[in-house]
């Protein structure tokens, strides 16, 4: 467990019981060292030029050397760590791989660890905690930790990792089982007036785990949170970057009051067990104002709960930024900044469609346009656009929405999601008579979305003329730069990568799997996205019911970069990995070129005609409420 500083002099250890600590804290911080630049440059990590210009930029505006040379790139977290530790000569620890001690994260304390930004990595044989800080700590700081802890030592990591594994180690989670412990001691009635009154007391164990679960949800990014209430114990899951992963399991017991109590928060009927609810609340978790959907269907073990979190203030991704290439960003724009038209955007729920739609309003917007748009629900709030929530309890749909829009000289609308037939119809009459519609579907891809409209009862020469563009794009989850490793590719993975792009990566890569990923060898994610511009060929081709798959090929003839071939292209940068194309983006069908679908020989309404029942009963209806 001890593990001696390999290089550690005295002077990063301090000592309550010292009568000198005050003057070895003094000299310890001032104490005249090489410089940060100096080592950096010796150790050839920056040149000289890069040095001058990070110093310039220092004269200017003021910082500290480390962070404007991260800043711009020039070092990473870990090499400028390495040259911290030079420079002070304290060891250098590497959270990547080392597991912090449970004694050393209680004995220093999330208040404390959070202030000054150091990581308890261990208690050593004579109690002196390890402290692993990213930058020079200041007296202040140095004395106050040795006050609480006693006895410390300094380390120096990556400041990237230290803040992620302080939200680890102070997980909210890891704090919920004293109060799981306190619900066990508390012996529950099975009847509803228990229930409720426990939540009228906010420090009752059911409400402080239930917002733990919340507080740590939002924390660690997750898109959804899962309750899922089994034989022996209650499993809450999260979504983080499109995989589902554990997050703590629960006593059987806590499941009905933990339903009870989401269901008060968003005025469900909590006596209802069986029939599937849906509603919604907020919370403010770190400042930030949370808008939650729940969904509770009742199972045989009890009610799972889905939480959807969304994150208000979550900042909006420019165009520019999303990942698409330039020259597709540039033809983008034509089409969606024509004054009429409808651009669509596919995907499968948690494909960052909405992402893209409002990155593209901001691009239209502007003050000689009237843009209104209809959503469930409203993620962003924009200035200067009008915003309409729809509300199916009411009876306010997509439909009756886009209805009354159009009565109030709209230029540009932004329909969050087409999933009927009505909403399709009009949405296509808007864009044949004048107005620009944004809009999303479920579809495998942008050829299958003119299919999906074709299915819904729309006429080919309808959707010739409506449609002018259709974007289809996944998210990739991007590999873990902390655990890097390289492979031994499967030759079919080889084989596809080279036949998509005609290229191969210099090094095939992979995450191992670390400290900072979870284990799961990927953190964040990257776009991949397909414009199929609606072209005079490709239009003549919807017109004479073409299949998919010529569709696609007339695509790819006038220069369409597939979302294959988009992430295979990832894969040769490094970005992602094979198989998450594989799990992402590959379907069977896509590489042989077969059609995916069937061509447009079911039956079609015309927009003219009298109310049908829709064709499809494969709406996504199990997404009503949840998903844009
Ligand atoms: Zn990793």
């Amino acid at each position: 467990m001890l593990k001696r500083a390999r290089r550690g002099t005295k002077s990063s250890d301090f000592n309550i019981t010292s009568e000198t600590l005050e003057t070895e804290i003094e000299s310890w911080v001032h104490e005249e060292r090489r410089r940060l630049g100096e080592i950096l440059l010796d150790d050839g990590i920056i040149d000289a030029d890069q040095l001058l210009d990070a110093l310039e930029v220092q004269q200017s505006s003021g910082g500290r050397l480390g962070d404007i040379l991260l800043e711009q790139r020039h070092v990473t977290e870990y090499q400028l760590a390495a040259a911290l530790s030079e420079q002070f000569q304290i060891p250098l620890a590497d959270l990547r791989v080392e597991q912090p001690e449970q004694e050393a994260i209680d004995a220093v304390g999330e208040e404390l660890a959070r202030k000054h930004n150091v990581m308890p990595l261990r208690v050593e044989g004579d109690g002196r905690v390890a402290l692993v800080t990213g930058e020079p700590l200041g007296v202040a700081a140095i004395r106050e930790l040795t006050e609480h802890c006693k006895k410390i030592r300094l380390l120096v990591g990556a400041r990237d990792d230290i803040a992620r594994m302080l939200d680890q180690a102070y997980s909210a989670l890891a704090m919920a089982h004293e109060h799981i412990q306190a619900f066990e001691l508390v012996d529950i009635a099975e009847d509803e007036a228990q229930v409720i009154s426990l939540e009228v007391d906010e420090n009752a164990p059911i409400v402080q785990v239930v917002n733990r679960i919340l507080i740590q949800g939002v924390r660690a990014r997750a898109s959804d949170i899962h309750i899922e209430p089994h034989e022996k114990e209650v499993r809450v899951r999260f979504r983080i970057d499109g995989a589902l992963s554990d997050a703590i399991a629960l006593p059987v017991r806590m499941g009905p009051p933990i339903s009870s109590r989401l269901k008060v928060m968003s005025d469900l009927n909590i006596v209802e067990r069986r029939r599937p609810q849906d509603g919604q609340f907020s919370v403010v978790v770190d400042k930030r104002p949370i808008d939650v959907r729940i969904s509770v269907v009742g199972t045989i073990h009890g009610e799972k709960i889905v939480l959807r979190l969304l994150d208000k203030t979550r900042s909006l991704i420019p165009l520019h930024d999303l990942g698409m290439p330039d020259s597709v960003v540039e033809r983008y724009l034509e089409i969606v900044k024509a004054p009429l038209g409808m651009l669509l955007c596919t995907g499968p729920t948690g494909s960052g469609k909405t992402t893209t739609l409002y990155a593209t309003l901001t691009q239209v917007a502007d003050d000689t346009k009237n843009v209104v748009t209809i959503e469930d629900p409203v993620e962003y709030q924009f200035e200067g656009i009008n915003q309409m929530p729809i509300n199916e309890q009411v009876g306010i749909t997509f439909a009756d929405g886009l209805r009354g829009i159009l009565r109030q000289d709209p230029d540009v609308i932004l329909v969050g999601e087409i999933r009927d037939v009505e909403t399709a119809r009009i949405a296509t009459q808007a864009a044949l008579t004048g107005h620009f519609v944004l809009s999303s579907l479920h579809a495998v891809d942008s050829v299958a979305a003119l299919h999906r409209f074709a299915d819904m009862g729309i006429e080919p020469f309808l959707i010739a003329s409506a449609i002018s563009g259709v974007v289809g794009q996944r998210l990739m989850r991007r590999t873990c730069n902390a655990c890097r490793e390289t492979y031994e590719p499967h030759p079919d993975h080889v084989r596809l990568v080279k036949d998509q792009t005609g290229d191969l990566p210099a090094e095939w890569t992979r995450g191992r799997g670390c400290n900072i990923c979870s284990g799961t060898g990927f953190a964040g994610r990257v776009g991949v996205y397909e414009l199929l511009e609606v072209t005079d060929r490709v239009r003549d081709q919807i017109v004479h019911r073409a299949t998919a798959k010529d569709i696609r090929e007339t695509a790819i003839a006038e220069g369409m970069r597939t979302m294959l071939q988009e992430a295979c292209q990832l894969v040769v940068e490094g970005l992602t990995t094979v198989e998450d194309v594989l799990r992402n983006v590959y379907a069977p069908g896509m590489e042989s070129g077969e059609p995916m679908d069937d061509h447009f020989d079911e039956p079609t309404i015309t927009l003219t005609s009298t109310p049908t029942p829709p064709p499809f009963q494969g709406a996504p209806t199990q997404h009503q409420g949840i998903s844009l």
